[in-house]
């Protein structure tokens, strides 16, 4: 009996001191990791409109362009942003593709605009980029927000969150989609070192998400709640 208790109380000890450990080590990343408010006291807000010029991006259902609903709510994300005093840089505020002048073929020239988007991120002191987009898929149910984060930096993550749940809990309380981190696909969010989320607002091959989309109103609705996302990660800031 009293080999049995030892050896109970060594595993149980054991036990103990691996669950401490474990805690400790757990507690420890939590603090470390770096939140958004810790990144910059004055962040600049890089405001993607996704595609643009020879570069339509996803044809909705019904005709809508993706660059032109991309372009509306970057614009007016914009001006909510200066409004509340942050610094913005949009990446277009047109209809163009921002392709260096060497980029000769269709295919050279996406690659240069992409190229170049980034690099504005990259060499923005305390940028932070957000990439607007509209989704596309073959089946035309899929419908609701979805956000895509860089795989480079912690507060990609953070903010991702941040926006899914704000969109969500403000304009589709029926959608479960989960934020998801960027593959090579994505290029911009793949290769930033610095904090870099991309919106998918929508579905264009949604026939009713596609045309909420191109409502004014609504497209004030999505850039507001990304507005707020961003402040609330933001707030805290010194
Ligand atoms: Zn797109």
């Amino acid at each position: 009996m009293k080999r049995k208790t030892s050896v109970f109380w060594i595993l149980f000890s054991c036990s103990a001191l691996c669950f401490v450990s474990l805690t400790g080590i757990f507690f420890r990343i939590q603090q470390t990791t770096p939140t958004l408010a810790e990144y910059s006291a004055e962040p600049v807000v890089i405001i993607d409109a996704g595609h643009g010029g020879m570069d339509g991006g996803a044809i909705g259902i019904d005709g809508q362009i993706e660059k032109e609903i991309n372009l509306s709510i970057a614009l007016k994300l914009n001006t909510m942003l200066q409004a509340y005093g942050f610094q913005t840089i949009l990446t277009r505020n047109s209809d163009v593709s921002i392709h260096s002048a060497d980029a000769k073929t269709v295919r050279q020239q996406k690659t240069s605009d992409l190229k170049n988007r980034l690099k504005l991120l990259e060499d923005t002191e305390s940028g932070i980029l957000i990439s607007i987009h509209q989704n596309q898929y073959s089946k035309s149910s899929a419908h609701g927000t979805q956000v895509f984060y860089g795989r480079n930096c912690a507060q990609s993550k953070e903010l991702a969150e941040m926006l899914q749940k704000t969109i969500t809990g403000y304009l589709q309380p029926d959608n479960t989609r989960e934020i998801k981190q960027a593959t090579k696909d994505i290029y911009i969010l793949y290769q930033a070192t610095k904090p870099a989320v991309m919106v998918e607002c929508g579905f264009l091959s949604n026939r009713e998400e596609a045309a909420r989309l191109t409502d004014e109103e609504y497209q004030d609705q999505i850039a507001f709640s990304i507005c707020m996302a961003l402040m609330n990660c933001l707030a805290d800031r010194s």
